[in-house]
């Protein structure tokens, strides 16, 4: 039928006639035709087009009692898989961002002209958002009220339009207080308050039939509250007008709308001062409301001044219009943003965090709550402990000590390498952030380490000494210093900064085992040693001070001036003035000469001294040290010294003058000696000669004496002489071939020794430097004197080499000598025998020591009687050692 019709009119000026909705739907699914009423109700389904297919709509499809239903059981699409109508479906059209719509559906197959099948849909649609909206928001109404009906605070009645209760209902009794009798006797003059508020609203009962007023009600025992009264006009069946009330309690209510008006004003006054900045916008982004704070930071961040009614669009540049718009429909769609805008304000700058909320009325967003917070502060906080924690890191990775930081659980944040070293010795490995510290410590220290842990969580700091060893058993010591990591004036970790003070600590043990050893030997010492502060005047002395001094700490009642009294009137003045000018020079030890420091029992002890100045880092000396040597045995030995020497250093010099002079005696006299004797000897020869006849026996045997006599006398004098010589004339040093010498000389002995069959043997001799003339004496004498103490002579000349010098010897098998005479033979006419049993004159050897002693070198004699004598004798090698 509908093909017929539409084949014969224009069925397009119909149907868009028609208030109805008209689809036309291929068997498809295509939508072939709507007329101008279907546009308009799926104006909000911008896919439900001419053109479009109905299978894919973004719709959600609910029921008249908000079942949902598959979007397949959209009637169009039913009816083409099923080719059957349908009826009077209603259904509620769902779409994202948009009003619901409600339609009253029919659907209609549309039989195909030359096939079994359907050649389309056709749909009839009554628009029923309209009626459903309103008929949904009258639902919520009955809602609200039927829960105050339902509340035991409501009282009902049938009453009167004047005002009488026919019948009252349970409520009323517990509301007024009054019986349900009482009630109805009294009527509702006595429990409403008759006042103009009340006489309105009967007015306008009487009026519209129906009220709904805020009247004041007034109980039995005459307290007056807010009630609702709803009364509602109606007619019995019987043609009376009768009344049916109902009264609801709005004690409750009404407090808490004057609370909602309390809050609501103080939100309003909060809002208008804060900086806080705030504001709502409808869904359009024109403002609702805007505090101040809010105007002054669109003033600041967009430069523009805005007002109620405006558009929030508007203050941005056309540019960024669509990026707001974007943000805001992200807001809508119920998600929340937050982002952080930079601006200057003068010449600083400023940051505003602001937060976009959606606001919501029920499930369904009505605008956006923008709230502004400057956070310049802040920023500058966070970009603060940004670059303190660059610079922390820094400190942490050039610190030589170690440094840990904890959180409030003792769990490291961070840790540096010097840290870990010690963790590494002292506890065998290393922790690493996310490491509770507490896990490293030893269960017998832990309760302590808690405790003080504790302590600096509460803002405490604290340092702590760790004495421990190392994995090679050598102490190690730490000093820890623990600081509250405070935020907001909270304690939320703990800084530990550790430092190894092993070194300073063991110096500090060895110096002050050195200071008690120093105390100890001063204390010990011989030496007076005191200790004076220059500061505060403080001295101290050790046992020598009593000891060498007698002084008793006691005796100094002003001890800083008792050691100045206590020195020599006489030295004590010399003594200040070079303490006083040694330090002035800045000497750092101060020596005094030697002085006298008075005994507590009146003697004069001498003591040499020497002060040590310490000064401090300025350069004021503060400490003294005196250390005093108490010299007085040392001086009077000294002096005795000194005496002894010059006595003999007198003696020495009579002895070299009576030396000279007997020199020179025996010079003159054996010189002056000679001529005499010469004559005596010339003239005894000539009364020999001449008048040898004239003379006895007798007289003859006095000539021989005689002659003897000056023969004797002539050799003594002669030896004297030759004694003395030595001293005067020293002659030259040359080589002397002492063998050549030697065997020269066995020529001018040849007599005697073959006269008394001596054997003599000479060893090889060496060359040395001598005075060949004093030499050729030493070896003339021994040589006689080795010839003429013995019988049969067996004689050994030899020498042997030292380092310094040469060791002569001549050996003899002679009658030997007495120790005793060792010394005595070598003085001057000292001889051991008469001169009847040997010759001799006693001076040969004294001769020979003088020569030997002249040339530096030394001679001495080894014998034993009856054994033969070896004289000794040495030649200094070098000329250095000859005098
Ligand atoms: P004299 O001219 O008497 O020999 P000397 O001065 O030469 O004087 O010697 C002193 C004394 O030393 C000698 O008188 C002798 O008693 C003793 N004397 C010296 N040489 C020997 C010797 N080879 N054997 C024993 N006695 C000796």
């Amino acid at each position: 039928m509908i093909n017929k019709l539409l084949s014969h009119i224009d069925y397009k000026t119909l149907f868009n006639s028609l208030g109805q909705g008209i689809v036309y739907i291929d068997h498809s699914g295509l939508i072939a035709f709507q007329n101008k009423a279907a546009e308009q109700m799926f104006a909000a389904v911008p896919s439900f087009r001419t053109g479009e297919s109905v299978y894919h709509q973004p719709w959600h499809l609910f029921t008249k009692r908000d079942e949902p239903l598959a979007n397949n059981d959209f009637p169009a699409i039913a009816v083409l898989k099923t080719h059957r109508s349908v009826s009077n479906a209603i259904l509620k059209i769902a779409l994202p961002e948009r009003q619901p719509i409600w339609l009253d559906v029919n659907a209609d197959p549309v039989a195909a002209e030359n096939s079994p099948g359907i050649a389309g849909v056709i749909l009839t649609l009554v628009d029923l958002t309209e009626t459903m909206t309103e008929k949904q928001r009258l639902r919520s109404s009955e809602e609200k009220y039927r829960r105050f009906f339902l509340s035991n605070k409501s009282a009902t009645f049938l009453a009167t339009k004047e005002g009488q209760y026919l019948d009252v209902g349970l409520g009323a009794e517990t509301l007024f207080g009054y019986t349900v009798d009482e009630l109805k006797t009294i009527g509702r003059d006595r429990i409403i308050v008759q006042d103009e508020n009340f006489e309105k609203a009967v007015k306008q009962r009487n009026e519209r039939g129906s009220v709904v007023a805020e009247v004041e009600g007034r109980r039995k025992d005459g307290s007056v509250f807010p009630m609702l009264w709803h009364a509602n006009l109606f007619t019995t069946s019987a043609g009376e007008e009768l009344v049916s009330v109902v009264m609801i309690d709005l004690t409750e209510k009404a407090e808490l709308e004057k609370q909602a008006e309390r809050s609501k004003y103080n939100l309003d006054l909060v809002l208008k001062n804060t900086d806080y900045a705030f504001a709502i916008v409808d869904r359009q982004l024109r403002f609702v409301t805007f505090n101040n704070a809010y105007r002054r930071t669109i003033e600041t961040l967009y430069n523009q001044r805005i007002d109620e009614n405006a558009c929030l669009l508007d203050l941005f540049a056309a540019a960024q219009k669509e990026k707001v718009e974007k943000t805001f429909a992200e807001v809508f769609a119920g998600s929340q943003k937050l982002f952080t805008d930079a601006a200057t304000e003068g010449e600083a700058e400023v940051y505003y965090e602001t937060t976009l909320q959606p606001l919501k009325e029920g499930s369904r967003v009505i605008g956006a709550y923008i709230s502004r917070r400057n956070v310049t502060q802040i920023v500058a906080a966070i970009k603060k402990t940004q670059d303190l924690q660059f610079s922390l890191d820094l400190v942490m990775e050039n610190s030589e000590d170690g440094i840990a930081v904890l959180d409030a659980n003792y769990v490291v944040q961070s840790v540096n390498e010097p840290f870990n070293k010690t963790m590494q010795l002292v506890h065998g490995r290393k922790v690493v952030p996310g490491d509770c510290l507490m896990d490293f410590i030893n269960s017998n220290r832990k309760p302590f380490l808690e405790e003080t842990f504790k302590e600096v969580l509460r803002g405490e700091k604290k340092e702590l000494t760790f004495e421990t060893t190392n994995g090679r058993g050598e102490p190690m010591v730490y000093l820890s210093a623990l600081l509250p990591l405070c935020k907001d004036g909270h304690a939320v970790g703990i800084f530990i900064l550790s430092k190894d003070v092993t070194a300073a600590f063991l110096a500090n043990r060895e110096a002050a085992a050195v200071k008690a050893r120093l105390e100890r030997a001063a204390t010990a010492s011989y030496d007076i040693i005191s200790e004076r502060n220059l500061k505060t005047g403080a001295v101290k002395r050790n046992e020598a001070f009593r000891e060498v001094l007698g002084y008793n700490e006691s005796d100094f009642a002003q001890p800083a001036e008792a050691e100045l009294h206590l020195i020599h009137p006489d030295d004590r003045q010399a003594v200040t003035t070079a303490i006083a000018e040694q330090m002035a020079a800045g000497h750092f030890i101060v020596k005094l000469p030697v002085y006298r420091v008075q005994h507590r029992d009146g003697h004069c002890v001498y003591v040499d001294t020497r002060m040590m100045v310490t000064r401090d880092e300025s350069g004021e000396p503060y400490l003294l040290t005196t250390v005093a040597s108490d010299v007085t045995e040392f001086l009077q030995l000294q002096r005795s010294l000194v005496e002894a020497n010059e006595a003999l250093q007198r003696q020495t010099e009579d002895l070299k003058r009576s030396n000279t002079e007997l020199e020179r005696f025996a010079y003159v006299a054996s010189h002056d000696l000679q001529e005499p004797l010469r004559m005596v000897s010339s003239f005894l020869s000539l009364i020999k000669k001449r008048y040898n006849s004239l003379l006895d026996d007798t007289g003859r045997q006095y000539i021989h004496f005689a002659t003897d006599g000056a023969l004797r006398m002539k050799a003594l004098i002669q030896d004297l002489l030759q004694f003395s010589r030595i001293g005067t004339d020293k002659g030259n040093k040359e080589p002397v071939d002492t063998a050549k010498l030697v065997n020269g000389l066995l020529d001018e002995f040849v007599f005697t020794v073959s006269e008394k069959g001596a054997k003599i043997s000479v060893k090889p001799l060496p060359v040395v430097l001598a005075v060949k003339s004093n030499l050729t004496h030493v070896f003339q004498n021994l040589l006689s004197n080795a010839l003429k103490y013995a019988t049969h002579p067996e004689i050994e000349i030899g020498a042997e080499e030292e380092e310094e010098e040469w060791r002569f010897y001549v050996k003899d098998n002679g009658i030997g000598i007495d120790a005793k005479f060792f010394e005595k033979i070598f003085v001057l006419f000292q001889q051991l025998h008469t001169k009847n049993e040997y010759s001799g004159t006693g001076i040969g050897l004294a001769i020979v020591k003088k020569i030997i002693d002249q040339s530096g070198g030394r001679i001495w004699v080894e014998s034993a009687v009856g054994q033969g004598s070896t004289f000794f004798f040495t030649v200094p090698k070098s000329e250095t050692n000859n005098p």
